[in-house]
């Protein structure tokens, strides 16, 4: 079966940056997305579409088909004390918050000082050149139900 629309596909992949650097790794058959609902990056997806099992690519994938670019406005100083808890602020912490869009928003603590904490909204990738090597493990028709929901449903995992 090819990869289309309502498929739900199981794969391996490395992502590595320009510098070659692994940035992330899938254990083994355990990544499984459904296909054409926007489970994963356009630019990964596009280059999935009418592959089949068994079947490997290197897909090389730019900022705006992958996390977007850096956007400055998204890096801001927070006063200490808009911070609830008195436990310490560690750079790398990550916190959940609202864009001003009221959309949420994962930040990342990036500095620490007298003024505030510096927190980025960016994506952690957002800005790099993505090269994906992937092996495609296997592909299946996906349920009706999966469709409806727009992911998949693996048996003991049944995320919402
Ligand atoms: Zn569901």
């Amino acid at each position: 079966m090819k990869i289309a629309n309502h498929t739900v596909v199981s794969l391996d992949y490395t992502l590595t940056d320009e510098q070659g650097q692994i940035l992330d790794q899938s254990a083994q058959g355990q990544f499984v997305y459904l296909h054409g609902a926007r489970n994963i990056i356009p630019g990964l997806e596009n280059a999935l579409t009418n592959k089949q099992a068994g079947e490997t690519l290197t897909v090389v994938v730019e900022p705006a088909d992958g996390y977007g670019e850096r956007e400055d406005a998204l890096r801001q100083v927070v006063p200490l004390d808009m911070f609830e808890s008195t436990e310490e602020i560690v750079i790398g912490q990550q916190f959940h918050a609202q864009s001003e869009h009221g959309h949420p928003v994962t930040v990342t603590v990036v500095a620490v000082d007298a003024d505030g904490v510096t927190v980025d909204g960016n994506h952690p990738l957002a800005g790099k050149q993505l090269h994906f090597d992937v092996s495609i493990v296997e592909v299946r028709a996906a349920s009706a139900e999966e469709i409806e929901h727009g992911h998949v449903h693996t048996p003991g995992h049944h995320h919402h």
